[in-house]
């Protein structure tokens, strides 16, 4: 599917320009308001995510995940510096395929209609979208619910049709803001899990923001820590941990997931004590 594992008749996934999903970001800064109330709420931010990474942002609530991801979204430009995505500013539905924490979904569209959708947007004939929805849903454990309703489908399923109609976007870049954040914790799980298989699948670069370590460690190849606000980034772990042939309830039992669990837990504690006094909310 897209531009990762299509192939050659696929007309999506056939960009003038090698996509790949790598992000440099340097000097950005986000500052919001005018005047005597203007305020930075991130940055400087310096952080180059070459393609394939998964990195989790991870950090005090209000340090700036959420702006940082918009920035690399195209959703809003840097006040300073700047964001790029394989090289160009970053344009909105079109550099990356965004997961927010409410699922967003049409509720007057069908599962796979709002999966279409996205594939309309992304160019893909009409003569084709069935099949991809189909194939997009199957890839996110929903195989066969293309004509439900979205208010039949559980909060959890809900989130994973935004996950597919995410995957829709023919690009190599994947960005989602705590998009487990209103789940269960048995549900999160699972989707914690599915997002390492497809992820593993596809090889897509992945920004993903999150406050929970625990999540962090599951996910993260690469886990970004940012400071209090306005973050800066604290601390840039690599995790060692396997991404494929790795059964998820053993690795979150594993030594080296436990500790590296821990040493996330402690860099964001620390990140939260360093916050600047004096900046206004
Ligand atoms: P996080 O995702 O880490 O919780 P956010 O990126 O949501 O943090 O917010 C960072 C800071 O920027 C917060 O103090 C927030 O209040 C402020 N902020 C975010 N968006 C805006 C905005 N549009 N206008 C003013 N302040 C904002």
């Amino acid at each position: 599917m897209s531009s990762t594992t299509s192939t050659d008749s696929d007309p999506a996934a056939a960009p003038a320009a090698p996509a790949r999903g790598a992000v440099s970001i340097s000097g950005a800064v986000r500052e919001y308001g005018r005047g005597d109330n203007r305020v930075r709420a991130l940055g400087p931010v310096d952080l180059q995510i070459p393609a394939g990474d998964f990195v989790v942002l991870v950090g005090p609530s209000g340090c700036g995940k959420s702006t940082l991801l918009r920035l690399v979204a195209g959703f809003e430009p840097p006040t300073d510096g700047t964001v790029q995505v394989d090289g160009a500013p970053p344009v909105p539905g079109h550099s990356s395929g965004v997961v927010f924490q409410q699922a967003r979904l049409f509720p007057w569209k069908t599962v796979g209609g709002n999966v279409s959708l996205a594939l309309k947007y992304a160019g893909v004939p009409r003569a084709e979208r069935r099949d991809r929805a189909d194939e997009l849903l199957d890839r996110v454990g929903l195989a066969g619910t293309y004509d439900r309703r979205i208010w039949e489908i559980s909060g959890g399923q809900q989130q994973r049709v935004a996950i597919a109609r995410a995957l829709a976007v023919p690009t190599s870049l994947l960005l989602m803001d705590e998009p487990f954040g209103a789940l269960d914790a048995l549900t999160r799980e699972r989707l914690q899990a599915d997002v390492r298989e497809v992820d593993a699948e596809s090889g897509r670069t992945t920004v993903f923001v999150t406050h929970s370590p625990e999540e962090a460690a599951f996910l993260g190849s690469r886990i970004v820590v940012l400071s209090g606000r306005p973050g800066t980034v604290a601390r840039d772990i690599r995790s060692t941990l396997p991404r494929t042939d790795v059964d998820p309830d053993e690795l979150r039992e594993r030594r080296d997931f436990v500790e590296l669990r821990a040493e996330i837990s402690a860099a964001v504690k620390s990140a939260a004590a360093q916050e600047r006094r004096g900046d206004r909310r």
